[in-house]
């Protein structure tokens, strides 16, 4: 793969070779004091190519202590993860269609993301990344709580509940701006805090009449209690591909931890005749399983169908997970359900927004809410925050009252977010 910053090596390099054959067909007819000039130039223009391709090789090398290795891309079984196919030209808003993600919303240009620029493992031209070039945030210190998963079936429906943190508590180093190599690629400050979540899916879910998109935020919840996103950044881009995540998979939108794709360590217990087991559910009732089918054949787009799935041997139809674009769903096959979020719903519900494009009432551009700053922090509803707050100033003794808050905690809160 050539990255841009070889590109930008290799265009120099270009002109010095264009410069030399132009220096060699001009050297006869000019004078010593020209040629010396040139030959300057020359040199200069080979000190600055070296330093340049030094550079970018550089912030290769850099970069190469935070890639991670799979054992999904060590055969030859499956999508080539070298060159995956990038995903941001299959992102749809019109059709669903297989490889493609049926998304509801429009693209939004506009919102957070990676640097395209800083981006070394995608191949622009070719529309290829390189999952094994890929930077990941490492482990180090940072630990979560434990992540919760409750599953009970009660009244034909699953009631699922989590705290949206690793069961398995893998989890990386965040906040990501303690590393001044990832931050620069993808600035995003987020750290992940647990929030409870409650989905209550049908048991037996039905096909719907026929397909339909799939939203942003939360799509459907692993059994490592974190939540599963689509396969899309705010942007309408290929999230897997662009954003960074910690080396087990996920990361923050602000404290939101979630996934984009199914981290290869949960799909890690075969069925007995090889194929993968449950790696969770998505919110139209179906299941979502891991890599392999039946015999413990990986999974392509080209063996699933338009929403990322498929029905065989009594396993009723279930989605698959695939390390090519769009990873888990493309589209439903059921019926959506909305989230029933016990006191987080607006962060969850909001989809990919990260840190910046959070849409802030009564007013536009950067203005953050400090009441809506302080609910996410604290892990209140938002509204039930705003109610008890009252008109500005907020009236903190009151709504720890109703809220049944520490006061003190709550003072601090607003007093880290006045505006
Ligand atoms: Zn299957
Ligand atoms: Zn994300």
């Amino acid at each position: 793969m050539e990255t841009g910053s070889a590109r930008a090596g290799r265009l120099i390099f270009k002109s010095r070779a264009h410069f030399q054959q132009y220096a060699a067909k001009v050297v006869p007819t000019t004078n010593a004091l020209t040629l010396v000039r040139r030959a300057c130039v020359s040199v200069t223009l080979v000190v600055l190519s070296f330093a340049l391709g030094l550079s970018s090789s550089l912030a290769g090398e850099g970069l190469k202590k935070y890639s991670i290795g799979y054992r999904l891309c060590a055969d030859t079984e499956g999508p080539n993860c070298q060159k995956l196919r990038l995903g941001d030209r299959y992102y749809s808003t019109q059709h669903y269609a297989k490889g493609y993600l049926y998304a509801c919303r429009p693209a939004n240009p506009n919102a957070p993301g990676s640097t395209e620029s800083r981006i070394t493992w995608i191949d622009f031209d070719q529309q290829h990344w390189n999952f094994l070039e890929k930077p990941w945030l490492p482990s180090g210190t940072f630990k979560s709580e434990a992540g919760i998963y409750r599953e009970v079936l009660s009244q034909g429906r699953r009631q699922i509940q989590v705290n949206n943190l690793p069961v398995d508590r893998k989890i990386g180093d965040w906040p990501m701006t303690q590393y001044a190599e990832l931050t620069r690629i993808d600035r995003n400050p987020g750290v992940p805090m647990g929030g409870r979540l409650k989905i209550s899916l049908p048991i037996k879910p039905a096909i719907g009449a026929k397909p339909t998109c799939v939203p942003m935020g939360a799509i459907g919840v692993t059994r490592n209690g974190v939540v599963l996103y689509n396969a899309s950044d705010g942007r309408g881009e290929d999230a897997v591909a662009r954003e960074i995540t910690d080396r087990f998979g996920g990361h923050p939108a602000r404290d939101v931890y979630h996934y984009h794709f199914v981290p290869e360590r949960l799909d890690a217990k075969p069925l007995a005749n090889g194929h993968s087991g449950l790696i969770g559910w998505i919110i139209d009732g179906f299941p979502l399983y891991g890599y392999r089918g039946m015999g413990g054949v990986e999974m392509t787009n080209a063996a699933l169908d338009q929403c990322h799935g498929h029905e065989h041997d009594g396993l009723g139809y279930h989605y698959h997970a695939t390390i090519e674009y769009p990873y888990t769903v493309g589209c439903f096959r059921g019926v959506p359900l909305r989230l029933v979020d016990q006191n987080r719903s607006s962060d969850v519900m909001s989809g990919h927004q990260k840190y910046s494009d959070l849409p802030q009432p009564g007013g536009s551009g950067s203005r953050i809410d400090p009441v809506r700053a302080v609910a996410d922090e604290l892990g209140l509803s938002y509204a039930a925050l705003r109610r008890a707050v009252g008109p500005s100033p907020p009236n903190i003794q009151r709504a720890a009252r109703r809220l049944g808050v520490d006061a003190s905690v709550l003072k601090q809160s607003f007093e880290r977010h006045r505006p």
